[in-house]
């Protein structure tokens, strides 16, 4: 898979990938990562990348022309606009887009960019959440993070099948050994349920899907409440 990353800041984008999961990815072929500053492709004189709002209004825009012309040398994957006021990407999207060859994910910057860019390019357009951040490199980096660690052998598949969000559903909590723990002079012991460590796999099952609908009371009534599919125990 090829992630191209259309932004101003190009720095933002490659040091996340000098670690963990996805460096070895890289180092494995299995993921390729390119970056294009539009004003490369500025015609402007002084390589200027914004201009005012035609009819008034508070900032500046990321003018068009820098990005038609950067733009047309993509036309040939998939093309992503990050926006806050687009819909929300969720796991379901992660796992569609990780089936594409090569994705280009265009980071806004300024107060947005000329809708006329958006419109002629766009593919898909996502929002990471109800909240303005200053760029799009940082939600880019989300997609395209819960993107490929769905591109089969970026991570072990197993790891995959139990997370949340597979059945509209949040993954139990989870536990490592019981540990002991000292603050302001006094001791604690911090047990695990004990049911997890005696290794009767039904029961373990049972419990895991009784903790599962526990977190997603607490979490995510929402989820609950809109899915027909958890299994009654
Ligand atoms: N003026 C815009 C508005 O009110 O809708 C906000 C522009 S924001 C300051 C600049 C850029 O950051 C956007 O063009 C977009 O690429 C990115 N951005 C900001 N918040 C985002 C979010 N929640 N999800 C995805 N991208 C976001």
């Amino acid at each position: 898979m090829k992630f191209n990353f259309i932004t101003l800041f190009p720095e933002l984008i490659s040091p996340y990938f000098n670690a963990s999961i996805l460096k070895n990815a890289i180092n494995n072929n299995l993921l390729e990562i390119h970056c294009d500053n539009p004003r490369e492709y500025s015609l402007n004189k002084h390589k200027k990348v914004d201009d005012y709002k035609i009819g008034g209004g508070a900032g500046m825009l990321m003018s068009a022309q820098p990005l038609f012309d950067c733009l047309k040398n993509y036309k040939n994957s998939h093309i992503i606009f990050l926006s806050p006021v687009a819909k929300s990407f969720k796991q379901i999207d992660a796992k569609r887009l990780a089936l594409k060859d090569e994705i280009t994910f265009v980071c806004g910057r300024y107060e947005g960019i000329d809708e006329r860019v958006i419109e002629y390019f766009a593919n898909e357009v996502f929002s990471i959440g109800d909240y303005i951040l200053t760029g799009g490199e940082l939600a880019a980096l989300c997609l395209c993070d819960s993107i490929a660690r769905n591109i089969p052998n970026v991570i072990k598949q197993e790891s995959l099948i139990e997370e949340s969000f597979e059945d509209d559903f949040l993954e139990a909590p989870a536990f490592t050994k019981p540990f002991e723990f000292e603050f302001k002079e006094k001791r604690k012991k911090f047990y695990s349920i004990s049911s997890l460590i005696k290794g009767n796999h039904a029961k373990i099952k049972i419990l895991k899907n009784q903790l599962s609908l526990c977190k997603c009371k607490f979490h995510r009534p929402d989820l609950l409440a809109k899915s027909s599919n958890f299994k009654d125990i």
